[in-house]
């Protein structure tokens, strides 16, 4: 690990102007994927703007019934509340598919959408990788890809998103809420948050180095069977090769995200609107226009057949 200088930020402005005047500063939470990241030297901040002073921990409801979820919530915190196990099972579900109980209690609930990818090139310091070293090519495409995107791939990255929560969030349409440097307060829909690789892969998110999340939002509960079901290759502390969170009404309308499919949580809305149709045509929409290696094609079939579990486990 390099060295690096370290700071406690006291107020959400102090760490994003902290951030604003260090290109090289990351801010830190729960650690639990930036320090893993800093001992392998693929993260090499040379400051530290330590964030969980800043008071982002309350889950509160909001004026229009909805729910705020600090920042700095805890995801064990977050899985256990009584109001999201309620009303916003979802996001209950698919945290606790996650990771460990111990990671879970360190974990924070934005350092959660911001993990990085899992893909083991990225972490092979000796391969090549267009995320970590912008320019130096992708291992992964001809080579070992199994757990990779099926759709929207670029010919720079393949890589997924490792996020059990952000395909609940998604799913829910849940909004970050951020503040800038200048005083700046953003929400954006989590639809919006998450980037495709492109030509850029090392650039994940629209936030800006000095954007601090504050919270995320979720709207009023939808009610519905929610439902989120995981498939990997053992039974825990395992990465999904596919997921799927889905929302069913009783009358089969509903919506769905998927994960382990993409760089982000993948929700189409044409998937949404097909769901009462079954799962073939739900998962056709949502693998449109998939581009898999020889290796991850049979995740398109996966995709479908989970899906049919999940319409299966709604109907009872
Ligand atoms: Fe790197 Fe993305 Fe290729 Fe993995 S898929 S090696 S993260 S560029």
């Amino acid at each position: 690990m390099r060295a690096f200088t370290y700071e406690r930020a006291t107020s959400v402005e102090a760490a994003a102007k902290a951030a604003a005047s260090n290109p090289d500063a990351k801010f830190i939470a729960g650690g639990t994927n930036l320090l893993d990241l800093m001992k392998l030297d693929i993260e090499t901040p040379t400051h530290l703007i330590d964030v969980n002073g800043l008071g982002l921990d309350e889950i509160k409801a909001t004026s229009d019934g909805g729910l705020r979820i600090g920042a700095l919530v805890r995801n064990t915190d977050l899985a256990t509340h009584d109001t999201v196990r309620r009303d916003y099972g979802l996001v209950t579900r698919a945290l606790v598919a996650g990771a460990s109980g111990q990671l879970r209690n360190r974990a924070t609930t934005a350092g959660n959408l911001l993990q990085r990818t899992r893909c083991p090139y990225f972490y092979d310091t000796n391969q090549p990788c267009n995320k970590r070293q912008p320019g130096s090519g992708c291992s992964a495409i001809g080579g070992f890809s199994r757990q990779h995107a099926v759709i929207g791939v670029s010919d720079a990255c393949i890589a997924t998103h490792p996020s059990d929560m952000a395909i609940a969030m998604r799913a829910l349409d849940a909004v970050v809420e951020t503040v800038k440097a200048d005083g700046t307060q953003r929400s954006i829909p989590l639809a919006d948050f998450h980037t495709l690789p492109g030509e850029t892969p090392h650039i994940e998110t629209v936030l800006n180095r000095d954007e601090v999340i504050t919270a995320v939002l979720l709207p009023p509960p939808v009610g519905g069977k929610q439902i989120y079901r995981k498939v990997r290759d053992r039974a825990s502390y395992a990465f999904a090769l596919v997921s799927v969170g889905a929302v069913l009404q009783r009358d089969g309308t509903g919506r769905v995200a998927v994960g382990g499919v993409a760089h982000k949580p993948w929700r189409v809305a044409e998937a949404d609107a097909a769901l009462p149709n079954g799962a073939r045509q739900a998962a056709g929409a949502l693998l449109a226009d998939a581009q898999p290696t020889e290796q991850n094609r049979f995740k398109i079939q996966l995709v479908e057949r989970t899906l049919g579990a999940v319409l299966a486990e709604a109907r009872g």
